[in-house]
Formats: C-alpha cells, structure tokens, sequence
C-alpha cells in the first residue's frame, strides 16, 4: 500500500488519527527534508527516503517502486497531500502504470484552514485557494484567476505569496484584487500555522507591509463583508442579528 498522507500545517497535534495511524503503519517514509523533520517522532524505527525541493518526480516514482517491493510506504506532505501537495502526482504516475499500485490518500489540516482558525473566523463564505507560485502554472493565468476571484468577491486564500524569486508577485496580486475588493478589504496574515514561529497579522490591502509575508505564510483576503471584532477576522455567513 502507499500511503500519500497530509501531515497538517505543523506538529502531532494538527494531525489526524488516520494520519498517525498510517505513519506508524509505514515501513519507508518518503518527504521533503523539512518535513521529515516535523515527524521525527514516528521515525525512529523507519526507513526513510528524503530528496531536496525540487525533485518532487523523482521522490514520488521512488515511492512507488518501493511500494512495488511489497513494503508499506508513506509519502508525506505538509498540509493536505491535495492541495499544492504530493497526492496528485504520485496519481499522475499511477495513471500510466500497466498494473497500478493501491494508493490511499489521507487528508490534512491545509494552511489555510488552520491559519484561518487562529485569525477567527475569515472563510465563512464562498473562498477559494490561488498560489502565486509561476513555477508551473502561467503568471497570465494566475492573474486571470485573481481576477475571476476578486470580482466575485469570494475570500482567496493565497498560497506560495512570496519567495526571493518572485518578490513582486504578491504586489502585483495585491493591486488586481484592490481593484475590485478596494484598499480597505481585511487581510489576515497567518504565518508558520502550528509551529514554532507561529504567528497572525490582521490588517488591510493597503496597510499590509510585504516584510511580514514569507514562504511560510499564507494570506487571506477578506470579501466585502469581512470585519475585524476583538482582533479577529470575521467574514459574515449571512445571518440576521
Ligand atoms: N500542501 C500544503 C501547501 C503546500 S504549498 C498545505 O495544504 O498546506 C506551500 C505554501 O503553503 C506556502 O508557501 C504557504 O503559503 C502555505 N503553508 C504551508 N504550510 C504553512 C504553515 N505551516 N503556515 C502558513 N502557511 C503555510
């Protein structure tokens, strides 16, 4: 069996029952240096596979042709395994295999649902994921959907904001969605979800200082509705009080 399990946005307590189950199932685990790290606890006894950021094709067929030996494998990755994570291309290589291995994707907390939950409440309506990562996805279609999301005024949660690769990305996106949300929408930075450095800002699109936003931070953009009460953000589901 292979396990492509999401380990949550930070230590044990972010995970799910299902999760630890399977890591402890696990004879090889297979992940991205950092996060290997961040379960070194179940690993003790393990055989365990890291390879560095980008090499993500090579990490997912080594899985697989672990798992072809028989053994129990464990891919892991940092939040949900569905979102931005390791599930669909390991599916992906599956896909073109004569005989396709088992493969049991489990879930995790995903950044944004565990960065939302120390801002307050911000995703109570209709919100959506966008990275700004262009490494495989167009910087025009990335600009497409951000404009698709800011006129429909849905929250956007935006992943990969910023690296020292892409410095201006998050600007750019900031300024299409003033466009439509306006300069006064709410923002919630919540940054290192569930880890050490674990920290929350809440301000607007105009006030936000781009030093407070890191690879490890994810940002989310309120809609027309979203308000700040007892210093946490509050997107309203509709209710009449
Ligand atoms: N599979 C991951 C996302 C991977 S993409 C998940 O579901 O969370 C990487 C991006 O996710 C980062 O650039 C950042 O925007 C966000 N992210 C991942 N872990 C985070 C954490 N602990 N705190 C805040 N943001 C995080």
């Amino acid at each position: 069996m292979l396990y492509v399990i999401g380990l949550g946005p930070g230590g044990r307590s972010e995970m799910t029952y299902e999760a630890v189950e399977a890591l402890q199932k696990a004879e090889v685990i297979v992940g991205y240096t950092t996060y290997i790290r961040l379960i070194k606890e179940f690993i003790t006894d393990k055989e365990v596979v890291t390879t560095g950021m980008k090499q993500e094709i090579d990490r997912c067929q080594k899985a697989i042709d672990i798992a072809l030996t028989g053994k129990e494998v464990a891919v892991v990755s940092s939040g949900d395994a569905g979102v931005y994570g390791m599930a669909g291309l390991i599916l992906e290589l599956v896909s073109k295999m004569a005989e396709p291995i088992e493969v049991k994707v489990i879930p995790g907390i995903t950044a944004s649902i565990g960065g939302a939950a120390l801002l307050g409440a911000p995703l109570m309506n209709d919100f959506c994921h966008i990275s700004l990562s262009d490494l495989m996805t167009p910087w025009e279609m990335i600009e497409k959907r951000l404009q698709a999301a800011a006129a429909g005024d849905f929250v956007i949660c935006l992943y990969n904001p910023r690296s020292k690769g892409r410095p201006k990305h998050l600007a750019k996106a900031l300024a299409i969605i003033k466009e439509y949300k306006g300069g006064a929408t709410i923002v919630g930075l919540a940054k290192d979800v569930g880890r050490k450095d674990e920290a929350t800002i809440i301000t607007t699109i105009d006030e936000l200082d781009e030093n407070d936003v890191d690879m490890t931070t994810v940002v989310l953009i309120g809609n027309k509705e979203t308000f700040v009460s007892n210093g946490l953000m509050v997107t309203p589901r509709g209710y009449q009080l």
